[in-house]
């Protein structure tokens, strides 16, 4: 047979993993070295050569977007395709083996899945029925307790009293929320996979029928699994299967999510017989950008350690630029992206990387008023936006009345007369009977324990949901999220509450929703066992919120945090907002962990490049409604100097000392005699405060914020201020 087209564009290391015989292997490896590549191809060699069914291989990857590739790289490959395979996200096959064995996973045939905002709604609503204040028990608090206990694997009933009342109090409200949830008929993302993993755990039957199936598994991104996750693949594979593990220990970035690294050394005690293959040819980036890599990374004290090299070109410097604020830093890559077209390049090719969300709005203002096509991943997600959650909740509620969450988001929304001492009636009543909302709601209704305008309301409410449910049955999916809309009143209601132009872009994102239905290809195979399409929409729409908004095929400059960037690489990247406090993260400062975690973050973006790399700070910030002034990130200077080339000097100069992100500005270079938050005095406009100054000389000029008149710059030649 001939198997050159698997294995000729690979080397040595890469071909001796693809082709190992059928036992545990674990591919260790620097960024860009194959590692996807090998598993790809690895998948390929399993079906071609060892004639494996596509059926009997699990591959699971870290995003929807790598799955997706992935699959279409296998079918590349191959010529044909993989119907069979199962490839996705822990989260999307754990979600898989729940619907289609919802029975015995004790879960009602169309539960929803709660998204983060949702489970912090129902943690509260568990609080308050325990007469716990928010204030003293801060329900996000709560919810990350949930959350690290179920991916650990615990459930509340089997923790001990501790003698500690905050942790009892934690265990009540575990307790409390779980209840809340088989109540209402939903799961949080951790529960899919502890639940998936409970099912093969106690069904001796299904058990047996996976681990026959599975003859191979297959997982990318291995340093990022969590105690958990790596427990659902053990059982899976039965010990039989064996398991095939790519990773990076320099690349482990969800430590605060409760991935653990020892993953990997683990392991090879779990799998004695497991082969480890180290991979170090990187074929991504240029020297320069390797380079710096790897001397970023040797910082960090906990390696594993390896080599990684490459035969690429030198490269292009690594671009440093210190822009005086974050729109200066915005147009400054919105200018680089710009001419990087008119040389012939894609915006998709290049990337703007950044530490937290919040930081893209600068961007994305940038980009609108420069007319740059972009997309953004993450952040305000489509299906995270709130007139969107309202819709879906409307439809959730069609799908299964008992889904509480959606029940409270909707009731009153838009308004129709019921307040919140009506819901708080239907929410105790529903509590000391057992009951979901709907059906609280109901009895109340029939027991007349409501006002009668309440009560009006209250059957108005009901009696909208089940028109919707019943005229919208029959029609196809897109139709019937137009109809809910339509009934629902939302579009009037944001108009009339936002005004023109906001309510317009909520009205926008709507009928998007429409097309976002219309465009949900919905094939009844496996992955929705006994779905009808509406439901299969919702768990698609909770699943992959926020990956892949903005046109599909329009050329778009892609934005997104580090995190989201593992695993893919661009022509050009930008990693923006390099301070201190911002990146690395003020959290982390104080804790040599942490900030080793933040190093293997920068690292991850650092390696996203091919071709070019720019590092950016902004010497003054404004973000979440302060003005910041961060030093350079310690990260910069950790990149051998030789590496880079500075684009435009910083105006100030910092402490060298300084490590945390400041409110008071650093001192800068400038020969007006004014230093930036100084406050003077002016003859015509009174007090003020220097918000900034530029040239020098007879020409040098400050920009005052007066009071009383606002902010102007001034000629100091002429404008004999005095300091106060
Ligand atoms: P990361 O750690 O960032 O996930 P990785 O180790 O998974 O990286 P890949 O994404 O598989 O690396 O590969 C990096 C790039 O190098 C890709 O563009 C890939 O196609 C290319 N590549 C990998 N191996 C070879 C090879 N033997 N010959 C040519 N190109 C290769
Ligand atoms: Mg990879």
């Amino acid at each position: 047979m001939d198997v050159s087209y698997i294995l000729d564009e690979l080397n040595k290391p890469q071909r001796d993993a693809v082709s190992m015989p059928s036992h545990p292997a674990l591919v260790l490896a620097g960024a860009g070295s194959g590692k996807t590549r090998v598993l790809v191809h690895r998948i390929a060699w399993l079906i071609e050569v060892e004639q494996l069914a596509p059926f009997s291989i699990l591959a699971v990857t870290f995003t929807n977007k790598a799955a997706s590739e992935m699959r279409g790289r296998i079918e590349n490959l191959l010529g044909t395709p993989v119907g069979g395979m199962w490839v996705g996200t822990f989260h999307g096959l754990a979600h898989r083996l729940l619907r289609r064995h919802w029975q015995e996973a004790k879960l009602p045939q169309h539960f929803q899945i709660l998204d983060s905002d949702d489970q912090l709604r129902l943690v509260k609503r568990a609080q308050r029925s325990l007469n716990l204040d928010d204030k003293l028990w801060p329900p996000k608090q709560a919810q990350w307790f949930i959350n690290a206990r179920k991916d650990e694997g615990v459930r509340p009933q089997y923790m001990q009293d501790s003698g500690d009342i905050n942790y009892n109090q934690m265990i009540r409200i575990y307790t409390a929320y779980e209840q809340l949830c088989k109540q209402s008929g939903v799961v949080d993302f951790a529960e899919l996979l502890l639940r998936s993993l409970e099912l093969i755990r106690d069904n001796p039957e299904l058990q047996q029928h996976y681990q026959q199936r599975f003859r191979h598994i297959l997982v990318d991104e291995f340093q990022d699994t969590n105690e958990l996750q790596y427990a659902w693949l053990q059982l899976l594979s039965g010990g039989k299967s064996p398991v095939f593990a790519v990773g990076d220990d320099d690349q482990s970035i969800y430590g605060w999510r409760g991935a653990k690294i020892e993953n990997i050394q683990n392991f090879t005690q779990d799998y004695p017989q497991a082969q480890t293959i180290r991979l170090e040819q990187n074929y991504r980036s240029t020297n320069t950008i390797l380079k710096a890599a790897n001397a970023l990374i040797t910082h960090n004290e906990h390696r594993l350690g390896k080599n990684l090299w490459t035969e690429g070109a030198e490269g292009e410097p690594i671009k440093l630029f210190a822009a005086y604020n974050e729109v200066d830093e915005a147009q400054y890559i919105a200018g680089q992206i710009q001419a990087w077209v008119e040389q012939g390049g894609k915006r998709e090719e290049t990337a703007i990387l950044y530490r937290s969300n919040a930081q893209s709005r600068v961007f994305e203002s940038t980009f609108i008023e420069q007319g740059i096509p972009y997309r953004v991943y993450g952040g305000q997600r489509f299906f995270e936006r709130a007139e969107i959650k309202d819709a879906l909740a409307y439809l959730r509620l069609t799908a299964n009345r008992d889904d509480d969450p959606s029940f409270e988001r909707v009731i009153n929304q838009p308004t129709r007369g019921i307040g919140d001492k009506t819901v708080s009636i239907i929410r105790e009543y529903a509590s000391l009977q057992g009951l979901s909302l709907w059906l609280a709601a109901q009895q109340l209704l029939q027991q007349k324990g409501f006002t009668p305008r309440a009560a009006a309301a209250v059957q108005g409410f009901v009696q909208l949901i089940e028109q919707m449910a019943k005229q919208s049955a029959r029609q196809p999916l897109h139709e019937q999220v137009e109809y809910v809309i339509d009934l629902s009143h939302l579009k009037e209601h944001f108009l009339k509450k936002e005004g023109e132009e906001k309510g317009r872009d909520r009205i926008e994102n709507l009928k998007e929703l429409i097309s976002a239905a219309q465009a949900f290809e919905y094939k009844p195979d496996e992955d929705h066992a006994n779905l009808d399409s509406l439901s299969a929409f919702l768990s698609h729409a909770a699943l992959e919120a926020g990956e892949g908004q903005g046109d599909a095929g329009e050329d778009c400059a892609q934005m997104m945090t580090m995190h989201s960037a593992k695993g893919l690489e661009f022509q050009q990247v930008f990693i923006t907002g390099m301070e201190i406090g911002l990146f690395p993260h003020q959290n982390a400062l104080s804790e040599a962990g942490r900030m080793e975690e933040e190093r293997r973050l920068c690292y991850v973006a650092i390696t996203r490049a091919r071709q070019l790399l720019t590092l950016s700070y902004a010497e003054q910030r404004q973000l979440y409604g302060n003005t910041l002034y961060g030093a350079p990130s310690q990260f910069i200077h950790e990149i051998p100097d030789d590496l880079i080339e500075e684009i435009r000097p910083p105006v100030a100069t910092w402490d060298t000392h300084s490590s945390a992100l400041s409110t008071s500005p650093p001192t800068r270079h400038n020969d007006s005699g004014y230093r930036v938050g100084q406050r003077v005095y002016h003859a015509t406009f009174g007090d003020g405060i220097i918000l900034d100054t530029e040239g020098s000389g007879s020409s040098a000029r400050v920009q005052v914020n007066f009071d009383d008149e606002g902010s102007k710059w001034l000629v100091l030649a002429y404008a004999n201020l005095s300091a106060l």
